[in-house]
């Protein structure tokens, strides 16, 4: 049996709104929405709530409004075990919101209105030094601020705690925090963000992977969509796994799930990553089978009965 890891997220909070629609409106124009629907969201909640379905103890760090939608998501992080002790309720911003215009193409294109996440303050993560400094690991993601995760980072890294970074949605990063970072989880497009490389190939992913360590990260997950993910780690062990065949219906949260999964399953020291790479493989390829994020992010007993 492995031992429960104990996981700290840095991360965003947001409530999905979900507006179908024909099509896009047009310029002054005014349209009958086809339905609405409200869902929980945010990198973070799911990345939590993916480790915690995989048996992880995660203590949550992050802000919501004093409104409705706050609420909801503390409800829902609680359902799932998550301490949501350090979610902080902001008194003068709403709980972050993600309108996702959901065209019947099935195409979508989505408004971010990052609300209390883009207010997480250095005392929040000063409170929170003693949940972070006896975590196995602690991860975050952009949707909160740059500078709050590089000094959750380098609490963690003073008492020895690993750092993941999922640096979505893609961005420019400052090599100050990748030199804090022990593992990245970049995508094809945040890859290509961070390297200035297309990555598009066996030859392209390492040698974004090579980049991003020269960089001053240690070790580097490229998930790749359909086609799995690529690893390098610190020891220069390198693979690229191919994603489960299923058929994909929504991959919302296909990501998410990955990187929760993973810090659910990987050791302090990441002597396990090929192991956590593939139980993060199989946990994804379920997410894609679902519809929505947060409802389609199995547990640990739907993973390892597959
Ligand atoms: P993101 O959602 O952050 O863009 P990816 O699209 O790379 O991330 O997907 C994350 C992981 O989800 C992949 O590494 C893979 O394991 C799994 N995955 C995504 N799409 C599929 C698919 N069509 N079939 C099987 N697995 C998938």
């Amino acid at each position: 049996m492995q031992k429960r890891k104990n996981v700290v997220v840095l991360g965003s909070i947001n409530a999905d709104i979900i507006l179908k629609l024909k099509r896009l409106p047009k310029p002054g124009e005014t349209m009958k929405l086809q339905g609405f629907e409200t869902a929980g969201g945010g990198k973070g909640a799911n990345q939590a709530i993916a480790a915690a379905r995989s048996s992880s103890e995660v203590h949550f760090v992050g802000r919501v409004g004093a409104d409705a939608y706050g609420k909801m998501m503390c409800d829902l992080l609680q359902k799932d075990g998550i301490n949501i002790e350090h979610i902080k309720t902001d008194a003068n911003n709403p709980t972050g919101q993600a309108y996702i215009l959901l065209q019947d193409s099935g195409e979508n294109s989505i408004l971010v209105n990052s609300g209390a996440n883009a207010f997480i303050q250095e005392e929040d993560v000063k409170n929170a030094r003693y949940l972070i400094e006896k975590a196995d690991v602690i991860v975050a993601q952009f949707e909160v601020p740059i500078n709050r995760i590089i000094e959750a980072f380098k609490m963690a890294r003073a008492a020895g705690v690993s750092t993941i970074l999922n640096p979505a949605p893609a961005t420019k990063v400052p090599d100050k925090l990748l030199e804090l970072t022990d593992l990245i989880t970049p995508n094809e497009v945040e890859a290509e963000m961070l390297t200035d490389i297309h990555v598009d190939n066996p030859i392209s992913q390492r040698n974004a992977a090579k980049m991003l360590q020269a960089k001053g990260v240690k070790n580097v997950i490229l998930t790749l969509g359909s086609e799995g993910a690529y690893y390098l780690t610190e020891n220069n062990q390198e693979q690229a796994v191919p994603a489960f065949k299923v058929k994909a219906i929504d991959t919302t949260g296909a990501g998410d799930t990955f990187i929760g999964c993973l810090a659910a399953k990987l050791n302090p020291n990441f002597d396990n990553i090929p192991q956590a790479v593939h139980y993060a493989n199989k946990a994804s390829s379920l997410t894609v089978q679902k519809i929505g994020a947060i409802p389609s992010i199995p547990t640990e007993k739907e993973i390892t009965s597959r």
